[in-house]
């Protein structure tokens, strides 16, 4: 039987924590410690680390566990994979902010850049999932597995899911296959693109789904079947950077609605926003009020992307507002969250709309 150690490591900051094992050739595969893929977990809250009062009880907090807890709860770990873990945050993803971002990309590049690391996985609370795993897919400088997982059952639950999430997320960064495929999201035996990704669903565990494109592919109790490649630019490729940066422009949601006037806008531009992304109804739409407001913001510099309130779709280019005229930016496949994390991120290298649209093709 395989015996396994949990070992708590103290670092500046960050509690690491180490699996070793102490039973050679005791593998289901035949596999020696020497043979298994080195992966760092690095722990940012969310469900996944959350608790309720009683596993009936209604309601929960999220961020409760820490990094060694959750891993000791996921048998087997140790047949994949030799795993140490590091706490980077540990709150509700609807906290999350461009401070954590810059902390999570920074050190997820570091560890990385670690020869004896094969790959990173990422717990995460779901709510902002879909845009942390896209930021980390435009800023990540490695061909290396970056795989993000969390879970809609807190820990506690009676049928918690965080811990089949977290093992298949550990087989797929131990997949030779995972590589070069930029930050991918995996939750209930289904593998995403980051880029694709949204949470479609308040509580089930069947809430991730890559719409307009389709899953990047589908993990069974760490059995992996791969499906279409992702042609879109990241990692290595990508020309976003957060070395040097300590902080990420302004870049403010307005959702789009009947009657809808300019106030939110006036607002948002009077509150230093260097960049706007509308929540538009239909393909980017929006009130006159709102369009000439939106109008009048591009004219002064600032950058104004129409996405769409939609989930799926792509918004299109001059087809019912004249981008070119305005100055505007399609966001094509991009919801709001994600056409803000891009937009944060293009702001870092131009101002510039028609390069900015460029990017949105290309990202
Ligand atoms: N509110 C939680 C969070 O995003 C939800 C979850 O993790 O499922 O942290």
């Amino acid at each position: 039987m395989t015996r396994l150690q949990v070992m708590l490591q103290w670092q500046p900051a960050i509690a690491v924590v180490r699996l070793s094992l102490f039973a050679m050739g005791c593998f289901a595969a035949g596999l020696q410690a020497a043979d298994l893929p080195n992966i760092r977990v690095l722990a940012t809250g969310g469900t996944i680390a959350g608790a309720q009062a009683s596993a009936t009880g209604y309601g929960y907090k999220s961020g409760v566990y820490d990094v060694n807890a959750l891993l000791s709860a996921v048998p087997d770990l140790d047949q994949m994979a030799i795993i140490t873990g590091e706490q980077v945050a540990n709150i509700g993803s609807q906290d999350m902010n461009d401070e954590v971002w810059l902390k999570l990309a920074k050190r997820v590049n570091a560890v990385l850049a670690e020869p004896g690391i094969n790959g990173v996985l990422i717990t995460h609370g779901t709510d902002t999932l879909e845009e942390t795993s896209y930021f980390l897919s435009l800023v990540t400088k490695s061909d290396k597995p970056v795989v993000m997982v969390g879970s809609m059952r807190p820990a506690t639950a009676i049928s918690a899911d965080g811990p089949g999430n977290i093992y298949n997320g550990v087989a797929v960064v131990a997949n030779p296959r995972a590589t070069g495929k930029g930050t991918l999201v995996v939750l209930n035996d289904t593998i995403h693109y980051a880029r694709n990704v949204v949470k479609t669903d308040t509580t089930s565990v069947q809430t991730f789904q890559s719409l307009n494109r389709g899953p990047a592919g589908v993990v069974h109790t760490g059995r992996i079947e791969w499906f279409e490649p992702m042609d879109k630019k990241h990692g290595k490729a990508s020309e976003f950077s957060v070395d040097g940066l300590d902080k990420l422009p302004r870049v403010d949601v307005i959702y789009a609605h009947a009657n809808m006037s300019s106030d939110l806008i006036d607002a948002a531009v009077r509150n230093g926003a260097k960049g706007l992304v509308v929540a538009g109804v239909g393909d980017g739409n929006m009130t006159t009020p709102a369009l000439d407001a939106l109008t009048k913001a591009a004219r002064s510099g600032i950058v104004v992307v129409r996405s769409t309130r939609l989930p799926e779709g792509i918004v299109l280019r001059n087809n019912e507002v004249n981008d070119d005229e305005k100055g505007f930016v399609a966001s094509g496949e991009l919801n709001p969250a994600k056409s803000r994390v891009l937009l944060q991120l293009a702001l870092t290298k131009t101002s510039d709309p028609v390069r900015i649209q460029k990017m949105f093709y290309e990202y």
